[in-house]
């Protein structure tokens, strides 16, 4: 190796050679794995015939499978990341110098691609196994839109039928969102809706409800099972899509070892947790097997505090109940964030991966209020340039706070975040925070109790 340091540019882009060609899975390494999904009727673990009535066979098997380190891309899936990564991992310079701190940032950029965010790489490999399996389509659901767009565009590609329920208030407040969609081909349905019987009991139950995104799946996972030939997919939460999500951290990876830069802090925002999940993964491997060790840093809404007030506990993924039950980090299944509540990371649960790594010590959480998040999403876009999605900017929320810590006691920490994508379509929030009408909920200890009196009890469900 030569001791000539390489000077590091604005831009880490790697060759499309260097991409990743196998996602990690990061379950293997861990010796604590998260607990499996269970039967809501029989407590038991889903088998995978049961899972495989609502998924598709091969991302089933993805699920479950918590001991093979490494699972290959498919080529035309690799083909497919070729359009729009490999992602860069920029050196924030601009922000190091306006904030006059040693700390040298990093950032990994997901927003260039039409969806805006990471969520295309999970969508490109769930639509090409539905397409593999020879289904005709399949139904999502979509809180802020960003999930439902990149499904779109993998349907498309594929040539998949596409049906997306999005949460009503989305819906209403982001009509650009619903047309991208509806460009690509996707038929898009307000949730709660009177398409399903699941939404025609909710309606009733709350008529006037701007929805959820656990109402909203609930909705689409009884349509799957109820036309022939289609599945159901999700944006997050689920180990699959963690698994998708590890190109991030591997990406990263590979860009970091080029310029022999070792990270001392990652930061991710946390909605479901696959982008968070998916930048670590690759770390954490390398701290569960003890080589390297990393400070981590999950950063969610402080008015959905899954993780840092959230019980840990078996709780249904959707308000109907109708999913599975997984163990997880969760406000309970009917928790909907206050109305005012504007930034994205509404999900009342959390990945059962990063769940387990929470549990053990492997990762720190940290709740952040709305109006700094907005004005850290205002400082970095006019420092980097680049107008960042409100979930995004929880991660550079607290990337500016460790680096302004770095200024006061001088350490040169090196910080990683994830820049999950672009909040053009965030413009709603935004206004608000640019009127000065933006307030913060914190939610009461009272608010959580009913929260978590809705989490299904049953032996060995304590919490
Ligand atoms: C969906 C989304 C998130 C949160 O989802 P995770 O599964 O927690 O990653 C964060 N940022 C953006 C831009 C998103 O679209």
């Amino acid at each position: 190796m030569s001791n000539i340091k390489k000077e590091i540019p604005y831009k880490i882009y790697l060759e499309e050679s260097e991409m990743p060609k196998e996602w990690y899975n990061v379950r293997a390494d861990m010796k604590n794995k998260p607990a499996p999904l269970l039967n809501p009727k029989t407590y038991q673990p889903m088998t995978e015939a049961e899972l495989g009535q609502i998924f598709c066979e091969e991302l089933v098997k993805q699920e479950l499978d918590t001991t093979t380190p490494f699972i290959e891309i498919p080529e035309e899936i690799r083909n497919f990341y070729k359009m729009y990564r490999p992602s860069p991992l920029v050196r924030a310079y601009c922000l190091e110098e306006k904030l006059q701190t040693p700390a040298k940032i990093y950032y990994k950029f997901e927003g260039n691609n039409t969806s805006g965010s990471h969520k295309l790489n999970s969508a490109i490999a769930q639509a090409y196994y539905a397409k593999e399996q020879g289904l005709k389509g399949v139904t999502t659901e979509t809180g802020a839109g960003q999930w439902g767009t990149a499904l779109s565009m993998a349907c498309a590609y594929l040539g998949l039928d596409c049906q997306v329920y999005m949460v009503k208030c989305s819906y209403e407040q982001k009509p650009f969102r619903r047309e991208v969609m509806r460009t690509y081909g996707a038929a898009v349905t307000p949730s709660p809706s009177d398409t399903t019987e699941v939404g025609r009991k909710i309606l009733r139950e709350h008529p006037g409800t701007s929805g959820s995104l656990g109402c909203a799946i609930s909705e689409a996972v009884e349509r799957a099972v109820q036309q022939e030939g289609y599945r159901y997919v999700l944006g997050s939460v689920l180990n699959q899509v963690l698994l998708h999500q590890t190109v991030i951290g591997l990406e990263t990876k590979t860009a970091l070892e080029k310029y022999d830069i070792q990270p001392d802090i990652i930061i991710g925002c946390a909605g479901g947790g696959s982008n968070l999940g998916g930048l670590i993964s690759p770390f954490v491997g390398e701290k569960l097997r003890g080589e390297k060790d990393y400070q981590i840093i999950a950063v969610e809404p402080a008015s959905c505090p899954s993780l840092t007030r959230g019980k840990f506990a078996y709780d249904f993924c959707d308000t109907g109940m109708v999913t599975p039950l997984q163990k997880m980090y969760t406000l309970g299944n009917n928790f909907i964030p206050s109305a005012n509540h504007a930034g994205g990371l509404r999900y009342h649960g959390m990945s059962s991966i990063l769940s387990q790594l929470y549990h053990d010590g492997l990762m720190e959480a940290r709740a952040v209020e709305q109006t700094s998040v907005f004005e850290a999403a205002e400082q970095f876009a006019r420092i980097e340039g680049i107008l960042p999605a409100p979930e995004s900017a929880h991660a550079i929320r607290v990337a500016l706070d460790e680096a302004i810590r770095c200024k006061e006691t001088g350490e040169e920490k090196t910080i990683v975040f994830g820049l999950t994508g672009t909040g053009y379509f965030d413009m709603y929030a935004y206004e608000k925070f640019n009127n000065g009408q933006m307030t913060d909920y914190i939610p009461t200890e009272k608010d959580l109790e009913q929260g978590f009196a809705g989490i299904p009890r049953f032996p060995g469900n304590e919490f």
